[in-house]
């Protein structure tokens, strides 16, 4: 137990973080380009947060949350998602009294779900997610598919399969779920447990079910898009405009309904297929009443998730190789006696801007420059009995081998243009 981490739970190693890293700088470089700005809310927030806004008739709130009493006896919950918390901060700093819309993203949120681990299914697992509120126009919609579609793209995700869909509003959706409800009746025998379970509740989310038996039964289920009223059918036509005129290929798949409440209108997904099936590595849509449910003004919004561990599953998938920074870029050995002197050359390196670094385990001038090696430090310096005396340092070029001795005090510039040579 000890030494195991949690079921469902993945340490990100100090040799794979630079991974992280490459994929979390594209991201915010992708939301900076379209005007996405940070927010950083708690891991936790009150449960009665996600009850109320992700909704009670979902698998998250049903049956996914890390759910616990804090001392004060207050029921607390991790974060099964992140645009409840999102909501709930715009609304407590009174962000709707700005210009709006306000954009806003958040990277590597970790968040929790009991749900049973698999390939791409952790029970904490970390998104890029962004939010805009006050913006009802499609546009919105758009930009943030566009922006999911570029950065993927950009990444080297090929073969990925953007699905649009709309699920209607309170208006035209009654209307639908009593079509749907009727043509399930017959169905509902064959359907899985949880799903007998949704029909009673929340129909439409036995179209989202991921249980090929399930998945059979509703193949030819009514679509939604049929129903739509005509605010809704003209916003999903204006999506479809934008998109068609980015020139981004998409799909309409009306069984596309996402698996929280608070959606309307738009839903999307972006997914690839992977050996192991389709994989989801973005999800996203409208919820132009959460803010409001939330006991906010009636202000529409849209945002996505992107779940990082997918993404970076893709790239593996792929053979995308991503560029490790070298970790040292010099490796500074020594001579018994002359510890200090290294110590010395290694701070006034790093002074410089220089990576640096020495051994710190005692080991003799070989060992050092095995280890050297093993770091992949492009150059080392040393110093020696003769350098130690002489106020010199022996630099050498790892791979080519080629060495230069100059005063202590120079090394740094010294290393800088060698630095530039090999650039
Ligand atoms: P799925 O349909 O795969 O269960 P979801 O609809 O529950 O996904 P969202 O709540 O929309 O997913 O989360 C957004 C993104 O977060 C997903 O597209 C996926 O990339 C990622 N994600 C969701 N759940 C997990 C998980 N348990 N482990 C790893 N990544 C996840
Ligand atoms: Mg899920």
């Amino acid at each position: 137990m000890l030494t195991q981490a949690p079921r469902g739970t993945r340490d990100v190693l100090p040799t794979e973080s630079y991974r992280w890293q490459y994929i979390e700088g594209k991201m915010r470089a992708a939301a900076a380009l379209a005007g996405y700005r940070e927010v950083r809310t708690p891991v936790f927030e009150h449960t009665e947060l996600f009850a109320r806004g992700v909704g009670d008739t979902t698998d998250i709130v049903q049956k996914e949350m890390y759910t616990f009493q804090d001392k004060g006896n207050r029921s607390i919950t991790l974060k099964p998602e992140g645009t409840a918390g999102a909501a709930r901060c715009f609304l407590e700093s009174n962000l709707y009294a700005d210009a709006l819309p306000c954009k806003m993203y958040y990277l590597n949120a970790p968040i929790f779900r009991y749900e049973a681990p698999q390939n791409g299914r952790l029970r904490e697992h970390h998104q890029f997610g962004l939010e805009c509120f006050g913006a009802p126009e499609a546009t919105a919609d758009a930009e943030l598919i566009l922006l999911a579609f570029r950065l993927l793209s950009e990444l080297g995700i090929q073969n990925l399969s953007v699905n649009i869909n709309s699920i209607g509003c309170p208006n035209c959706r009654p209307k639908y779920h009593g079509m749907l409800k009727d043509y399930l009746a017959d169905r509902v025998e064959h359907l899985c447990e949880d799903c007998k379970n949704r029909f009673e509740r929340n129909p439409l989310r036995v179209l989202d079910c991921k249980k090929p038996g399930c998945q059979a039964q509703v193949k030819d289920a009514p679509s939604m898009l049929d129903v739509l009223c005509d605010d809704c059918k003209a916003h999903f036509e204006q999506l479809q405009a934008c998109l068609d005129a980015a020139g981004v290929p998409y799909r309409i798949n009306s069984r596309i309904v996402r698996g929280l409440d608070y959606y309307t209108k738009t839903v999307f997904e972006l997914i690839t297929t992977t050996k192991d099936g389709n994989l989801t590595v973005c999800g996203g849509g409208r919820y132009d009443h959460l803010v409001e449910q939330l006991g906010g003004p009636d202000l529409p919004a849209v945002g996505f998730g992107m779940g990082l561990e997918r993404v970076l599953m893709l790239l593996d998938a792929e053979g995308i190789q991503i560029p490790e920074p070298a970790h040292y870029e010099v490796f500074v050995t020594y001579m018994g006696d002359h510890r200090i002197q290294a110590f010395h050359l290694v701070e006034s390196l790093r002074n410089q801007g220089i990576r640096a670094d020495m051994d710190h385990c005692g080991r003799s001038l070989k060992a050092q420059f095995k280890y050297a090696n093993k770091t992949g430090a492009p150059i080392s310096a040393t110093i020696g009995d003769e350098e130690a005396e002489n106020g010199t340092v022996k630099l050498k070029n790892m791979a080519t081998r080629e060495e230069c001795t100059v005063p202590v005090e120079e090394a740094g510039a010294r290393i800088l243009e060698m630095r530039k040579d090999e650039e």
